[in-house]
């Protein structure tokens, strides 16, 4: 974060450090200068420098997303007069007519001695392909500007790879240093389903760009939840992955934060909470997952319950509760209300999709398929539902990780690597249950189902 201000700053005129610094991203001088080359955001610690420079504004996190998302350059919409030929072109690239045709009947599809039973609920939710519909209506309304995402729109590697085939730039960044130096004012930049930061939306609003803000209302609604937090004077327990951009974005509207990851890490914190315990090893244990300045002997006073909306449910649900006995516990029922609160922000999509993974499961399966992107967290999810059960299973991004010898090239989720397997279908008449994150095209289900279906044709037919 040194380094922006730095940037910024060595070069600039204005007397002090303070003004200095209160001048940050708006600097006359950098302007008239026309220096491009400034802008590095840290996700993770950009949060610092936010919350230096918001104080200088006397303005609070709500009201200066709310004035940053109401300027004239900001646009959360898409394009009306884009809708219907972008609907076209989402139809043809990422809808499938076989997945089409099961939903309207059992969801299952035969082939030879294959039967394959899809989930319920699986594939794009419509956060996701508001996401990508609005991408693609600006690339359209904009056919000669220079356009950048901010990071992957969403977690699939062949839409992204389908946006910057149609030019569409990313960001670069570095272990969570993201570059924008090579934005400039005449571009258009698309903020992704997930969020971006309050400072990186402070930075390009300030660059004069256009911004279309393509982020889910459900992501809105945590943000909004943790408004209610510091309003209640209450720190924000936000349950996900200090590292997911959707996290790194909620925390950057919190004021006081820590962040859990599991049950065992919730565990961690309220036994805190109730009995104390060594404070460094806290603050070394969370030391990625706090505000700045975060202190556990006076901070865990009073919480509220945020979530990474993609997180299990009934994790969020089970930490939720802890940190509501903890308190009871720790202040009785009389002060309970003082002390913590919760809203319910996990969204619709993520629990219809786990819901339907956990009925999957139920079925009398030889085998199951979790299709979408390596960094998908509710993918991710899914294939831990089906690890529970005990069911075999295989968690792939696309077709190709299916091939000849019946061999199939899979993601671990215990060691996150990647791991080769032959002989994966077995012989003779097979169940399998599919399904997909919420940010994978039916496309790519069909074509994984197609390569199924070859593929125990050509080597398991006996
Ligand atoms: S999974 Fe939920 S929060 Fe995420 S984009 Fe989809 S609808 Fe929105």
């Amino acid at each position: 974060m040194a380094f922006l201000e730095l940037r910024y700053h060595n070069t600039c005129k204005l007397p002090s450090w303070k003004q200095k610094r209160a001048a940050c991203l708006r600097c006359p001088l950098h302007r008239r200068m026309k220096i491009t080359k400034p802008a590095l955001l840290s996700c993770v610690e950009q949060n610092s420098v936010n919350e230096r420079s918001l104080k200088e504004d006397s303005l609070d996190k709500r009201a200066l997303r709310r004035k940053l998302t109401s300027s004239e350059n900001f646009n959360r919409r898409g394009f009306s007069e884009e809708k219907e030929a972008t609907q076209l072109m989402m139809n043809s690239e990422f809808s499938s007519s076989l997945l089409q045709e099961a939903r309207k009947g059992k969801n299952e599809i035969r082939s030879g001695q294959v039967t394959v039973k899809l989930a319920n609920s699986y594939g794009f939710c419509w956060g996701v392909e508001r996401a990508v519909a609005m991408a693609l209506e600006t690339r359209k309304h904009f056919p000669n500007q220079r356009i950048w995402i901010t990071n992957e729109i969403i977690h699939n590697p062949n839409v992204n790879a389908r946006l910057a085939e149609m030019n569409v730039k990313f960001v670069p960044h570095k272990n969570f240093v993201r570059d924008f130096s090579g934005v400039s004012k005449d571009d258009v930049v698309i903020l992704p389903a997930f969020g971006a930061t309050l400072s990186e939306m402070q930075y390009l609003s300030n660059l004069g760009c256009q911004i279309v803000d393509t982020t889910c209302p459900w992501v809105s609604k945590v943000w909004n939840s943790v408004d209610k937090h510091k309003k209640a004077n209450c720190t924000s327990v936000i349950h996900g992955k200090w590292n997911h951009e959707e996290t790194i974005a909620t925390a950057s509207f919190s004021e006081k934060y820590i962040i859990v990851l599991n049950m065992e890490e919730a565990q961690y914190v309220c036994k805190y909470i109730l009995h104390g315990g060594d404070r460094n090893e806290f603050l070394s244990k969370f030391r990625n997952a706090i505000s700045p300045g975060f202190d556990p002997d006076l901070d865990l006073e009073a919480v509220g319950i945020a979530n990474q909306t993609t997180m299990l449910k009934n994790e969020t649900n089970a930490i939720a509760k802890l940190f509501e006995q903890t308190m009871l516990k720790k202040f009785g029922p009389q002060e309970l209300s003082k002390h913590f609160i919760a809203f319910n922000t996990i969204c619709d999509a993520t629990q219809e999709r786990q819901d339907a993974m956990l009925d999957l499961v139920e079925e009398s399966l030889d085998l199951v398929l979790v299709v979408g992107g390596f960094n998908s967290s509710n993918t991710s999810h899914l294939q831990e539902i089906a690890e529970t059960k005990g069911i075999p299973s295989y968690y792939i991004d696309g077709p190709e990780r299916i091939g000849p010898n019946n061999r199939i090239v899979f993601r671990s989720s215990s060691s996150q690597k990647l791991i080769e397997k032959y002989n994966f279908l077995p012989q003779g008449p097979v169940k399998i249950g599919v399904t997909s994150g919420a940010s994978t095209p039916d496309k790519i289900v069909e074509d994984v189902i197609e390569r199924i279906f070859m593929i125990h044709k050509l080597y398991c037919n006996t």
